[in-house]
């Protein structure tokens, strides 16, 4: 059965996009630690993040990094904090997330934020990649 992800990017389920390109799509954590919370995944379905193959590593790593600087401008923070869970959706993903304190880090402190706001916070990062 395909992952929540793989629904994600196959626009069966909705998600506020950031960026897609031929082997990557990126999109806003709904349950974010912060504002601008984002995931970026690999659209080769995978597990485990070390079980990915060499060459999609380094590419989901470079396609990270151009959503993770876009990310820092658009939203108020001290730095992006990056971070690789994967023990709720077995789908690669990578965490973006801006950090205002060791909190924000943790998974136990969550945001919420409105469907207006959300759209807000996507539009954003999206125009500054
Ligand atoms: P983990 O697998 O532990 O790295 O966590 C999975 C992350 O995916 C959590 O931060 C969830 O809030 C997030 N998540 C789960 N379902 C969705 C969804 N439909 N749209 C956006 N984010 C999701």
């Amino acid at each position: 059965m395909p992952s929540i992800f793989t629904k994600i990017i196959n626009g069966e389920i909705p998600c506020y996009k950031i960026a897609e390109d031929d082997q990557f799509f990126a999109f806003l954590d709904i349950n974010p630690n912060a504002k601008g919370h984002t995931l970026c995944v690999p659209k080769k379905e995978v597990d485990k993040i070390m079980d990915l193959d060499a060459e999609t590593y380094m590419g989901l790593m470079r396609f990270a990094r151009k959503v993770g600087r876009a990310l820092e401008s658009a939203v108020p923070c001290k730095r992006v904090g990056m971070t690789v869970i994967g023990l709720e959706v077995p789908h690669v993903h990578v965490h973006l997330i801006p950090l205002q304190t060791m909190a924000n880090a943790t998974f136990q402190h969550k945001e919420s934020f409105t469907e207006a706001e959300f759209m807000a916070i996507a539009e954003s990062i999206r125009a500054r990649l």
